[in-house]
């Protein structure tokens, strides 16, 4: 079987050369694809907060990066050698609309634990990785995106928003994940820094995990009129407030999505006796958290952090989306979008307006 691609010879791909550079538009010849690779059509990709941490330079990419790794897409072609099942044992085919999960870990690799897959030496991320010759199709702000062999795929229905189901690969994937470092939700009292898509999603699923009662807290208060369309209870737009107002004074879990040291430094203090605060914001260099050991120790606190997610919890993301893209306004929250030859609009867009999210349709624009 020929493993060529005659009728999808070129594509264009936004390559993204550091921070205050111009976006380059490139056209490259999608290369032969190796072993058990499959060729995606891009169709649409939300910029994700790291995105824009790069964009702005507050995080450090190589120069060269096909940005952007909140995506969906169809089909184009898969490699005889792939075994033509999804993550879940679904069979695909050309034409089907996946996720996939942001990393890929080699074939010959272990992962320093089962349930860490996304710390194995040798990791491939999507969205993070050099634009090379014609090894550019890796990120989600390109036509294509080639995905390695032993990527976890996951086949979705078509009748998911494509804006939704691009935010299931990063956002609520590890949102899924912190939950589950969180423990059992049902009955907790909850509070949740940073209402972002992060935070909506965290009150979502804690709705649907039957949580006693959920408090969002964020001190852009234009976000906090999402509160209760995705189940929240109480929002606050600062922590004197979260201190005046709360109708109950401790919290069982706290997330905290933001990365501000006071914000977490807030979240441990809200604390009571045996509870846990799950760190997933603190993705860039900030000043430490201070931490009082004897208040950790004397009430038995625990403090976890998380990055990105584990195959379990890409898997449970999608089971989730599915279930409740109809019940919970997620759509809404890209509060703009742009076509992909827009893309330094929509970067400027997303670094001055802050809004939740900004999408960028690659399809047919
Ligand atoms: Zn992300």
């Amino acid at each position: 079987m020929n493993n060529q691609l005659p009728d999808f010879p070129s594509g264009r791909a936004a390559v993204f050369n550091g921070a205050g550079q111009p976006f380059e538009f490139i056209e490259r010849d999608v290369p032969p694809l190796n072993k058990g690779e499959i060729l995606v059509k891009n169709l649409y990709t939300t910029l994700c907060g790291s995105d824009i941490h790069t964009y702005c330079g507050r995080r450090i990419e190589p120069a060269q990066v096909v940005l952007g790794h909140e995506i969906v897409g169809d089909i184009l072609f898969i490699d005889p050698a792939h075994p033509h099942k999804d993550f879940r044992g679904n069979e695909i085919k050309t034409g089907d609309r996946i996720t996939w999960a942001i990393f890929s870990v080699p074939a010959d690799v272990e992962a320093p634990r089962k349930d860490m897959p996304q710390k194995s030496d040798y990791l491939f991320k999507y969205g993070h990785a050099l634009a090379n010759g014609n090894d550019v199709f890796n990120g989600g702000l390109a036509e294509y995106c080639v995905l390695h062999a032993n990527t976890a795929v996951i086949k979705i229905s078509p009748e998911i928003p494509v804006e939704v189901a691009a935010t299931i690969s990063c956002a609520h994937a590890t949102i899924m994940g912190a939950l589950r470092i969180a423990g059992e939700i049902a009955g907790k009292r909850v509070i949740i820094f940073g209402a972002g898509l992060l935070g909506l999603s965290c009150v979502a699923m804690c709705r649907e995990a039957a949580a006693d009662h959920i408090a969002l807290i964020d001190n852009d208060e234009s976000r906090l009129k999402w509160n209760e369309k995705f189940g929240g209870d109480d929002a606050y737009a600062s922590p004197s407030e979260i201190a005046e107002k709360l109708p109950w004074a401790e919290a069982d879990i706290v997330f905290d999505m933001t990365g501000s040291p006071q914000a977490m430094k807030t979240g441990i203090d809200s604390l009571a006796l045996g509870g846990i605060a799950v760190w997933i914001g603190a993705v860039f260099p900030a000043e430490p958290v201070q931490v009082d050991a004897q208040k950790i120790v004397r009430k038995v606190l625990q403090i976890r952090g998380l990055h990105n997610y584990n195959y379990d919890d890409f898997v449970n993301a999608n089971a989730f989306i599915e279930s409740n893209y109809k019940k919970y306004p997620f759509g809404e929250l890209i509060e703009k979008e742009f076509h992909l030859s827009e893309v330094e609009e929509a970067f400027e867009y997303a670094y001055k307006s802050k809004p939740v999210r900004v999408g960028v349709k690659i399809a047919g624009a």
